[in-house]
């Protein structure tokens, strides 16, 4: 008999699997450092803006999110026609999928990529083309190596999850210059907000400059809203069309819209965070190098740490040591990298723990 039958590539991605619920020992209190979340939380005025919003639930949403697109607009100096929101930016990076790949087209991320990007490619049944990184870097070079007529999309986040590096907007321009220009660059400025570079620079100016850019971004990071799942996209009036014919009418709720609103607008909470996050990132990085694991230099709000390989000494049995101290990191099999553990920034108490249980766990095993 037949059955219903999925797309060419659906069954070719990996099914997610969640991470594992930790059972840290008894009288441990839990530190969840494992999904780059906010210590922080939002804005107490975002969290404001929410509870208000309970007040009309009966109401769909307003359908463009113009509010948020005009708050959005007057933080980064954007026009809000070239805004779109999304329910997170995964639901952009899936509307982009959709809008620009098909069945026999390619999209390149690179190696120790955003898994989000391949889920996306395939599951739109293009091919995933994986483009080797330089020293955990996306590497410029390796990434126009692997265009072919193909191509179709080529996906960036500057920086970059799990690996914490990013690439200096000299080297993201050259990458445009040398794609074709029916290549759509897509630009995950996820953690941007926590980068204090000279030579970084979120994307905006490529994107108001070419007709084949566009730069996402999040409220689930430093604005501390995963959980109500906001993300935006700036691209050009062309793009912002096609992607807005297929968006869902109603995809961001009223009251993501407005505690985002609220967010976004608290610079003072955001300063914050990013102080934090800076100062504290070096410690840890400084900290663990100290006890001979190799740190890869990060500019967002996680580092990544590399172990050895041999017995006693691996990643997969320091997470499991750190956890039963309620210390839970990220293992990161999935992406490519079993020898290093990823560790988001966390408060003064969570970094002290961790480093204090890396310390017991290269001393005593
Ligand atoms: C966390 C993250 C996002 C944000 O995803 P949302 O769907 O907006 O929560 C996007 N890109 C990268 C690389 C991330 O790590």
């Amino acid at each position: 008999m037949s059955r219903p039958v999925p797309n060419p590539g659906i069954l070719d991605i990996a099914p997610y699997t969640p991470g594992k619920t930790p059972v840290p020992e008894p009288g441990r209190k839990v530190f969840k450092l494992s999904a780059n979340e906010t210590p922080f939380g939002p804005s107490p005025k975002a969290i404001e803006a929410y509870k208000h919003a309970a007040a009309h639930l009966e109401d769909y949403p307003e359908g463009t999110s113009k509010v948020l697109r005009e708050a959005i607009a007057r933080v980064f100096g954007l026009d809000p026609n070239r805004i779109i929101c999304g329910a997170g930016s995964d639901e952009i990076l899936n509307l982009l999928a959709h809008t620009y790949l098909s069945h026999g087209d390619e999209a390149i991320s690179t190696a120790h990529g955003f898994l989000v990007y391949p889920i996306a490619t395939m599951g739109n049944g293009a091919r995933n083309v994986v483009a080797a990184e330089t020293n955990f870097t996306a590497d410029v070079d390796a990434i126009l190596k692997a265009v072919t007529p193909r191509t179709k999309i080529v996906w960036l986040a500057n920086p970059n999850n799990p690996t914490g590096t990013y690439i200096p907007f000299d080297e993201v321009k050259r990458l445009r210059a040398g794609l074709p220009s029916n290549v759509l660059l897509v630009l995950d400025a996820a953690y941007s907000d926590y980068v204090s570079r000279n030579d970084y620079e979120i994307g905006i100016e490529l994107v108001a400059t070419t007709e084949n850019t566009v730069m996402t971004h999040t409220f689930s990071k430093i604005h501390g809203l995963a959980a109500l799942r906001i993300g935006w996209m700036f691209g050009p009036a062309h793009i912002v069309d096609a992607v807005n014919r297929i968006r869902g009418p109603f995809n961001v709720s009223t009251p993501a819209m407005l505690a985002a609103v609220a967010a976004i607008e608290d610079s003072t909470h955001v300063e914050m965070s990013k102080a934090h996050t800076e100062t504290w990132r070096n410690w840890i990085t400084e900290e663990i190098r100290k006890l001979g694991l190799k740190v890869t230099p990060s500019v967002a709000n996680f580092v990544l740490m590399h172990f050895p390989t041999e017995k006693g000494k691996t990643a997969a049995e320091a997470d499991a040591f750190l956890t039963r101290r309620g210390l839970v990191l990220r293992a990161l099999n999935n992406y490519q990298l079993p020898n290093s553990l990823r560790m988001t920034i966390g408060t003064e108490e969570a970094n002290r723990l961790v480093v204090e249980g890396l310390r017991d766990f290269m001393g005593t095993t």
